[in-house]
């Protein structure tokens, strides 16, 4: 496969074949893994092969990143060693008095350390309903709004916010627009040709998709003044990928199109079915018709609504704490986009301060069988609720 042909192919094919990230030096079809923390200086005092530290950059990130931003139709992409190391590399790009607008419903950890750590380094952090436009339009300070986050569809309820038309929002107000789309992956979603200028991924879900290594993304619509500090900030923090990491990741990202897919029917398989259960008092998944987002994700996911459910367990706290405690096959553990099924009673996790639910169980459907996953949950469901 020709490098300059990436515009042409579909992402199923550019992601199988790592967008030719074959090694070039042996031939050989995968690519390699490079330890070496360190590069030669030539005779001449010079850096000719263009590496000297691989806190800076190692050629082992390219495969994964060069793949993550043909996918995402970005310039360029960065790995991070986290999620959050990715995440928090956006906001330290910023500065002391700057106002940033997030998600009242977000990823509970990022929601934490900007209500933490962020703000005592001056960031005046507002959390908004993004869902809804107007309200994000009422808390926009001309001049002041550096930087608008979102994240869609949100954990754990699985809100959708309208990327477009907060993108319109942000570019008259002078802000860079970012979007935490882990759960849409670049399947389904694709923030920048809506408008946004950075997209984050933790990579620890779907893009590895196997449950095995921690990383993160971001990619940038343009190289700007922006993405120079957060590039910047990558190797002066240091948050970096291992180099094995990077090789995992670059595996993992091979089959992203068809965990994808096979997720998404799953979800939608499982969220209409537990409609039904007697158990159940509400199915959050925005595939749902009447699910609040639901025109919205139609219009901005392209071939499924993702593999996070949700579900209200109808007697409360306790039936959905016992309903986690009677499964046999879904795994109960945090996290999610991997290639096997999880459930987590979120409110145990997030604590009392939390907005989430506390009869609610949030569902990560991996590529197992649907029939197995609603008969084991469906079991749980009903006995849990007796
Ligand atoms: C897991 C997650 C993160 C954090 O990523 P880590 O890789 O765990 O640091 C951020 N956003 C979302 C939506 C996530 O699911």
């Amino acid at each position: 496969m020709n490098r300059d042909d990436s515009k042409k192919w579909t992402p199923e094919t550019l992601a199988a074949q790592t967008l030719f990230g074959t090694d070039p030096v042996n031939g050989m079809i995968v690519p390699s893994i490079h330890p070496s923390t360190t590069y030669l200086r030539d005779p001449d005092n010079q850096y000719r092969h263009g590496r000297v530290y691989s806190r800076a950059d190692n050629p082992g990130y390219e495969v994964a990143a060069n793949l993550l931003a043909a996918l995402e139709g970005g310039e360029e992409a960065l790995l991070f060693a986290s999620g959050m190391a990715a995440a928090t590399a956006v906001f330290l790009a910023l500065s002391p008095g700057d106002h940033v607008i997030a998600p009242k419903m977000m990823y509970w950890a990022l929601r934490r350390w900007l209500g933490d750590t962020a703000t005592r380094w001056g960031m005046e952090v507002e959390l908004v309903e993004t869902e809804n436009t107007t309200a994000v339009k009422a808390a926009i300070r001309p001049g002041k709004t550096k930087l608008i986050w979102l994240e869609t569809p949100a954990n754990p309820v699985w809100s959708i916010t309208d990327i477009a038309a907060i993108a319109e929002l942000a570019k008259s107000a002078g802000a860079k627009l970012a979007v935490d789309s882990t759960v849409a992956t670049p399947i389904l979603t694709k923030p920048l040709s809506l408008g946004a200028d950075i997209v984050m991924h933790s990579a620890t879900k779907y893009l590895n998709g196997h449950s095995d290594v921690i990383a993160g993304a971001l990619v940038t619509k343009a190289k700007d003044e922006m993405w120079t500090r957060i590039r910047t900030n990558l190797s002066g923090i240091g948050g970096v990928l291992g180099p094995f990491e990077a090789w995992l990741l670059q595996r993992g990202m091979r089959t992203l199109p068809v965990r994808v897919k096979a997720a998404c029917a799953g979800a939608l398989d499982l969220a209409q079915r537990l409609s039904n259960h007697p158990a159940v008092s509400e199915v959050l998944y925005p595939g749902l018709p009447h699910f609040a987002g639901h025109e919205i994700a139609a219009r901005q996911m392209q071939g499924g609504f993702g593999g996070m459910l949700s579900i209200r367990v109808r007697k409360g706290e306790q039936a959905a704490i016992a309903t986690a405690a009677k499964v046999t096959l879904w795994q109960r553990a945090t996290s999610l986009g991997g290639v096997e099924s999880l459930i987590e009673h979120r409110a145990s996790v997030e604590g009392p301060t939390s907005p989430v639910p506390s009869d609610l169980l949030r569902l990560s459907v991996g590529i197992e069988s649907p029939d197995d996953l609603y008969e084991d949950l469906a079991t749980a469901l009903t006995a849990a609720s007796r």
